[in-house]
């Protein structure tokens, strides 16, 4: 699950970090009180969606030379007209996708002068099964374009979780960065409070990008992005407490309400599979036949009836999705409850696209005839090399 910036800005200044003042209004009319209760002379107005890129992105139906969703402003009334330009309008970065996001909260922050902008991130490193530091001059930059371009620029190492964090850690952060005197302390100290705070709060990701050396020399938290495990928030109520359900895929909202392993896609092939590697395997198998999927979706072992509907449900309701693979190997799961839940959802929605249902496993007989005595337009396959065929070549002709 990810936050927002003013969010994760106020989870980390609770630990200590150094944050400047901010505050967020979700309204026009609050905009003028929020501003004038900073100090200025420099205001900050900064768009707040899920998505990286703001300060470089543009709004949807934009002036020419109209800025981004990251503004500096002088005084407490240019800032509210910077924040009243932005609210309710769509702000299309590099990582919202061509659709861009609406602007629902705006965040007014104290500005900064900036001397130098750096780049630092914690991150779960899957090869070391450890946290991993990753920091770099280049603040500001894409980091994947660093990584590219300059991969000599990019510090990174894992912690060990037995001894944990280390004064060492951060001097080795600060050395690679050139910090020194006031900076370098500064950011032994900061790295430490950033370790604890992922490490506390199960995060999965923490960017700070950029990370800046004001002109007085002071390490300062510029930007914050951080998404934490969701298979721990049962343990984190403050955190679940910071879910804004209006920027995740509607689609994967409704899943995760029904407990489904659902992620959305691109592609245009909808998949309904039980098991998570069978699930990997079949996105695998429909693009080694030359199609791309629209999901991931693992049903799940102990699946009713109603959630099978459901999940087809979501899998129609993506306008991308040119045909359907279901694919079940039923082991916990019955192919007669997955063949029910799938007539029980096209009599409620229609089919509008080719299926193609490959079932094997427990009650797959059963399966079958439910399925062949429905009237239902199936097109059956008998493994999944078969039914990824029958499906792309349905879609693609
Ligand atoms: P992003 O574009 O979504 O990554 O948003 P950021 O919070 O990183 O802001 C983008 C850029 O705006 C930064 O890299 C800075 O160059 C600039 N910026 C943000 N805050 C300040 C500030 O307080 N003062 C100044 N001078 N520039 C800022
Ligand atoms: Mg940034």
């Amino acid at each position: 699950m990810n936050i927002h910036e003013y969010q994760a800005k106020a989870l980390l200044r609770d630990y200590g970090a150094p944050v400047s003042d901010g505050r967020v209004v979700t309204k026009a009319e609050e905009a003028k009180t929020a501003a004038g209760e900073l100090d200025g002379p420099l205001w900050v107005v900064k768009a707040q969606i899920h998505a990286g890129g703001r300060g470089k992105g543009h709004f949807a139906e934009a002036d020419a030379g109209e800025k981004g969703g990251v503004r500096l402003a002088k005084s407490v009334e240019e800032a509210e007209a910077e924040a009243k330009k932005m609210l309710g309008r769509t702000l299309i970065t590099h990582q919202t996708g061509p659709d861009g996001k609406q602007v629902n909260r705006v965040y007014f922050e104290d500005g900064s002068d900036i001397e130098r902008e750096l780049y630092l991130a914690l991150l779960v490193d899957r090869t070391t099964s450890r946290i991993s530091f990753v920091s770099s001059t280049e603040g500001g930059m894409d980091i994947e374009e660093v990584a590219a371009a300059t991969p000599e620029k990019i510090l990174s190492f894992s912690v060990d979780p037995a001894t944990g964090y280390q004064p060492y850690h951060g001097r080795r952060i600060a050395f690679s960065l050139g910090l020194e005197g006031q900076a370098m302390k500064q950011c032994v100290k900061l790295m430490g409070i950033l370790y604890q705070a992922f490490v506390e709060k199960d995060m999965e990701q923490l960017e700070i990008n950029p990370l800046i050396v004001t002109d007085k020399g002071d390490l300062k938290v510029l930007d914050a992005k951080v998404g934490f495990d969701g298979n721990a928030l049962y343990r984190h109520q403050d955190i679940a407490a910071l879910r804004d359900e209006t920027e995740e895929d509607p689609k994967e909202l409704q899943a995760s309400k029904y407990d489904l392993n659902y992620i959305a896609l691109d592609g245009e092939i909808g998949c309904m599979v039980n098991g998570a590697g069978l699930a990997m395997a079949t996105m695998d198998i429909i693009k080694l036949k030359g199609a791309e999927p629209a999901n991931f979706l693992d049903v799940g072992g102990g699946a009713t009836k109603e959630k099978v509907t459901e999940a087809f449900k979501i899998i129609t309701s993506d306008k991308n999705v040119k045909g359907i693979l279901v694919n079940i190997f039923g082991g916990i799961m019955r192919c007669d409850i997955i063949a029910e839940g799938v007539i029980a959802a096209v009599k409620e929605v229609g089919l509008k696209v080719p299926l193609v249902v490959r079932l094997e496993g427990t009650n797959v007989e059963k399966g079958k005839e439910i399925i062949q005595t429905s009237g239902l337009d199936v097109i059956a396959a008998d493994d999944l090399s078969d039914a990824a065929e029958k499906i792309v070549k349905a879609v693609k002709g």
